[in-house]
C-alpha cells in the first residue's frame, strides 16, 4: 500500500490509500470517527439558573463543546483504575459562574485543567437579562463517537481516485469549460490536466459525455482519496496515530483469539 500526503495541516489532512480495497479505507473511517476518544461534558450539575433556557438545554449545548484533549492525561472510565467511580484521571470538572447582565461564552466555563478547556471561546451559551444567574459544574469525560458524536474527533471521508484518459478531442474549449471542477486546461491546442488538479475531480462523468467519449473515465477499484477532518479535540494527525494504534489493538485480539 502506498501512501501519499497532499495537504496536512492541523485541522485537516488528505492523502492517497493506493493498492488497497474500498473495505481498508472504510475500516479506518470508521475507527477514526467511532473509535478514538476524545473528552466531553457527560454531566452538569446546576447550583442555579434563572435564565431562559431550560437545564437540559444549556447542558446538551455544553455538551456539544469540543474540548482540547490529551489522551495520555486521562483514561477512559471503564479502563480506569478507579473502576468507573471517578477520579481525576478520567473526570474533568469545569466551572461556570456568571450573573447577567451577560451574553455566557465558551470563555466563561473554567476548567481545573489548563490544557483541557473548551476550544471555540467565543460560543455562546445563554444570554442573562438583569439579575439572572447561571451557576453549574460540569463533568467532562472521555468517550468514543459509537456512544455519542459528542465524542468524535472529526469526520473523515473517500472517494476513489479517477483514472482519466484524454484520447482525441476535437471540442478542446468545451471540454475544458465543461468541468465543474476546473480540472483541465488548454495546452498547445490540447486538453491536458492542470497539475495537482485530478485530486479535485468528483466524478461527474461531465468531460466523458462532453467530449463524446475522447475523454475516457473510471475510478480506480484500489486508489482513495481520503480527506480527514478535526473538530479541533485532537489535530488530525494525534487523531489518525490513535486510529492505527487501535487498529493493531484489535488486530492483535483477534490473533489472540484465533490462536485459542
Ligand atoms: S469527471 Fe467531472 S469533475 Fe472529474 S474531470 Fe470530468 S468533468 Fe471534471
Ligand atoms: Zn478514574
Amino acid at each position: 500500500m502506498n501512501i501519499t500526503v497532499l495537504n496536512n495541516d492541523e485541522n485537516e489532512m488528505i492523502f492517497t490509500l493506493e493498492k488497497t480495497t474500498p473495505a481498508f479505507a472504510n475500516t479506518i473511517r470508521r475507527l477514526y470517527i467511532d473509535e478514538v476518544p476524545t473528552l466531553a461534558i457527560e454531566d452538569v450539575e446546576f447550583r442555579q439558573n434563572s435564565s431562559i433556557h431550560y437545564d437540559e438545554t444549556v447542558a446538551h449545548r455544553l455538551g456539544l463543546m469540543p474540548i482540547k484533549t490529551d489522551l495520555k492525561s486521562y483514561n477512559l472510565p471503564d479502563k480506569c483504575k478507579c473502576e468507573g467511580e471517578g477520579c481525576a484521571q478520567c473526570q474533568l470538572k469545569m466551572k461556570l459562574n456568571v450573573t447577567g447582565p451577560a451574553e455566557v461564552i465558551a470563555k466563561d466555563v473554567k476548567s481545573t485543567d489548563p490544557k483541557a478547556t473548551l476550544i471555540h471561546d467565543k460560543t455562546p451559551i445563554v444570554k442573562l437579562l438583569k439579575d439572572q444567574a447561571i451557576e453549574l459544574e460540569a463533568t467532562a469525560v472521555l468517550g468514543k463517537g459509537r456512544n455519542h458524536m459528542k465524542w468524535s474527533p472529526g469526520h473523515m471521508y473517500y472517494k476513489y481516485m479517477p483514472k482519466i484518459a484524454i484520447g482525441t478531442v476535437t471540442n478542446v474549449d468545451e471540454v475544458v469549460e465543461c468541468c465543474p471542477k476546473g480540472v483541465f486546461e488548454k495546452k498547445g491546442g490540447k486538453v491536458s490536466i492542470v497539475k495537482n488538479k485530478l485530486f479535485d475531480c468528483h466524478l461527474c462523468g461531465a468531460c466523458e459525455k462532453v467530449s463524446g467519449g475522447t475523454v475516457k473515465l473510471e475510478p480506480s477499484g484500489t486508489d482513495f482519496i481520503v480527506c480527514a477532518e478535526s473538530w479541533g479535540q485532537l489535530s488530525v494527525k494525534d487523531a489518525l496515530l490513535e486510529t492505527c494504534a487501535i487498529m493493531d489493538e484489535k488486530l492483535t485480539e483477534f490473533a489472540k483469539l484465533l490462536k485459542k
